[in-house]
């Protein structure tokens, strides 16, 4: 997204006025570029709450560059590790923070969501950890499978599984399927921190290449549900306040459940959407503030093809 396209937020917001389901705020930008950063800024880390760190280096792209994000969890037993980064060198900088932040092993990683921004750059994090144990669903080991990707995991969970690691513990939950089909949630009950992976893309219109669309609703519901404090995202500023994190996830639901409800109303209307590339119903769509949302442009058909899949039955079961 250009800058352009930032400062045609208020027009926008006036076209919509009339829409008193969204709000004249204008969405916020995941584009490092708007929040005066650069790519060599990155990587950078915080620690959200003590001993769990939230890991930020980039997805970069001509139109804008926004955080693919990682959680390091820190105990006195070893360190969990949940997401990576695409590729070798990002993935070296990871393990060299790792190697910063604590003298700890690295015992297990999380494969959290199964996109190659995530997983890309896995085989250099086994290379500098070779007893790391990795840990993914049944469905996610299929996606890499079929994606000819080095098969790493060795232990499933596909509903729930607790780790505890010098007294702390650490849950590994399939709360459903969302963005990829195979996503896991890690969630530390002690501190109410959880690591949502790419069912949270921060100030990013949902991207819907791999996602169940009604099913990623409920999901997050079930999250919310679970009362978490801090909410930390796959894409997006890992940054804010636990409040603002938690808004944007409310925010960023909404949007997903526009698609939904905007993919049955074009759908019921007749206007066709078979590919994103042919996808006359995105021009009828009415996206209000997401519009202007990151990477919104791209996104937006590909999740309307995505939703139309749905509703003729045609995703996977
Ligand atoms: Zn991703």
């Amino acid at each position: 997204m250009t800058g352009l396209n930032l400062a045609a937020v208020a027009v926008v917001s006036l076209l919509i006025g009339g829409t008193p389901a969204f709000s004249a705020e204008p969405v916020k930008s995941a584009d490092i570029a708007h929040h005066g950063l650069k790519a060599s800024d990155f990587p950078r880390w915080h620690e959200v709450v003590p001993n769990v760190y939230a890991y930020e280096d980039t997805l970069i792209t001509p139109d804008f560059t926004f955080t693919t994000n990682s959680l390091v969890i820190v105990t006195t037993e070893g360190v969990v590790l949940v997401d990576g980064q695409d590729n070798e060198t990002r993935a070296k900088a990871l393990v060299a923070a790792i190697k910063k932040i604590t003298p700890q092993p690295l015992k297990y990683v999380v494969i959290a969501s199964d996109h190659g921004d995530h997983v890309g750059g896995f085989p250099f994090v086994k290379d500098a950890f070779p007893a790391a144990t990795f840990i993914s669903t049944t469905a996610s080991l299929k996606t890499m499978r079929a994606a000819n990707r080095p098969i790493l995991a060795t232990e499933i969970v596909d509903y729930k599984r607790t780790l505890n690691l010098g007294g702390t513990e650490i849950q590994i939950l399939n709360l459903g399927r969302g963005h990829t089909g195979g996503d896991l949630v890690v969630y530390l009950p002690a501190s109410k921190v959880m690591f949502m992976t790419e069912l949270y893309d921060r100030n990013i219109f949902p991207p819907m290449i791999t996602g169940h669309p009604s099913e990623w609703v409920a999901t997050v519901k079930k999250a919310q549900a679970m009362d978490p404090t801090w909410v930390i995202p796959g894409h997006g500023f890992t940054t804010g306040t636990a409040a603002e994190l938690k808004a944007d996830l409310a925010e960023f639901l909404k949007a997903v459940e526009l698609v939904v409800s905007e993919g049955k109303r074009l759908h019921a209307a007749g206007i066709p959407c078979p590919t994103e590339k042919d996808c006359p119903a995105n021009k009828q769509a009415n996206w209000g503030p997401y519009a202007n949302s990151t990477a919104a442009e791209g996104q937006a058909p590909r999740a309307l093809a995505r939703m139309y899949s749905e509703i003729d039955g045609k995703l996977p079961k």
